[in-house]
């Protein structure tokens, strides 16, 4: 079996680009161009060179001494918390910039919930000096102001969207209004493994720097290329994707994603999707997603901004269905503990997402002298509020 995309865009019967035919040009483009683009060797010159001196690559692969003690198994983490503006995100995003440079576009859009992805979004643009617009739902611009505030610092226009909920699926709905309204010269940045073929893939293969890392920085320290397990938190699964890639085809490296229970799978309130969704359309293509018994998405919850959302991108959906992928759900409560472990131990404070991934000792017994290499995917900075009410610290 393949877990890779086909010719179509489908990673088994999940992926697709179900778009209005108004956007069939932009990203027939894309699809068109992107692997070529990507080959080109002054492509991959420019890319690596801003991995590197940019955002700071290679991230550390770090032994995780203490907390390796606690859980009885060899823990590392994929350091993806160093990076520039503190996540994975940027690898993305400088990614998709270098690719709207290729295309000839003047013009970014992008569309946010918790204000992460539309940091990295106009750090890049800033960075290329190219316009920058970034929607947002009205509910999450009061809710995220910090963001917001960096957002418009480096120069992007943030614009509400004042429809719906105010929310995430709002934003992107303005967001692909808007690139249907500007086809020539705009470029629409997604933030994670998800949306129409071939942005899954395309992002996928962005954020896979993360596991080519890991099988030479392993190799060094274990003098093999493959752990026992690789464990990632998934909201929409590009930093799954990404610490994933390079193993999909190597059966004898586990797999392991941890998705948000929220406050428990069955109350109401949670972002498990692989557990709860079914198959359906979500921005642009078909995957597993939380839906009502009519098909209208379901509101998700989760106290990790990052991880709130009622899909996963097709990749996932496949590994899920297809047994390769273990999947696992953290709730609120279990990934705050986690967060907290991490910081005393290690003397690391992780994202609340990231911590999500930490608590898969939870859910999971390794043996002694298992390889567990967990992406940590950003930093705690930005949740201090949320921790600080959380253990009233
Ligand atoms: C956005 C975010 C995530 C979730 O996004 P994926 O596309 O699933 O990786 C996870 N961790 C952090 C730190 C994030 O900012």
């Amino acid at each position: 079996m393949s877990y890779h995309v086909n010719k179509k865009g489908y990673y088994g019967e999940y992926g697709g680009a179900y778009i209005p035919e108004m956007l069939y040009p932009n990203v027939e483009e894309l699809r068109q161009k992107y692997l070529e683009i990507m080959n080109e060797t002054s492509f991959k010159e420019e890319f690596n060179q801003l991995l590197k001196d940019y955002v700071g690559r290679p991230s550390p692969l770090y032994f995780a001494k203490r907390l390796s003690e606690k859980h009885n198994a060899k823990i590392y983490l994929k350091r993806e918390d160093l990076n520039h503006t503190g996540a994975h995100k940027i690898n993305n995003t400088i990614g998709q910039i270098l690719m709207a440079k290729r295309l000839g576009k003047k013009r970014i859009i992008a569309e946010t919930g918790a204000g992460q992805h539309g940091v990295a979004t106009a750090t890049v643009c800033a960075l290329m000096g190219m316009q920058c617009i970034v929607y947002m739902g009205e509910i999450d611009i009061t809710r995220q102001a910090p963001n917001v505030a960096r957002m418009k610092m480096l120069g992007a226009e943030v614009r509400p969207a004042l429809s719906g909920s105010r929310t995430l699926k709002d934003a992107t709905n303005e967001a692909i209004r808007d690139w249907i309204n500007n086809p020539v010269d705009t470029h629409y940045i997604i933030g994670s493994a998800i949306g129409p073929h071939p942005y899954p893939d395309m992002v996928t293969r962005f954020q896979s720097v993360i596991s080519e890392e890991i099988k030479w920085q392993l190799k060094e320290k274990e003098g093999s290329e493959n752990p026992d397990y690789v464990v990632a938190c998934i909201g929409g699964g590009s930093n799954a994707a990404g610490t994933f890639y390079h193993y999909l085809d190597v059966p004898e490296v586990g797999i392991i994603a941890v998705e948000a229970a929220g406050k428990g799978i069955n109350s109401g309130e949670s972002a498990a999707t692989s557990v709860l969704g079914k198959t359906g359309i979500i921005h642009g293509c078909k995957t597993l997603l939380m839906q009502t018994q009519d098909g209208q998405i379901t509101e998700p919850y989760s106290i990790s901004a990052g991880l709130d959302y009622p899909g996963v991108g097709p990749m996932h959906s496949h590994l899920y269905t297809s047994g390769r992928g273990e999947f696992y759900s953290a709730t609120d409560d279990e990934a705050m503990v986690a967060g907290l472990e991490l910081a005393q131990l290690e003397g690391i404070i992780p994202a609340i997402e990231s911590a999500h991934a930490l608590a898969i000792f939870e859910h999971k017994k390794f043996k002694k002298d298992d390889v567990v290499v967990i992406s940590l995917s950003g930093r705690g900075d930005k949740d201090l509020d949320t921790y600080i009410k959380y253990f009233k610290l």
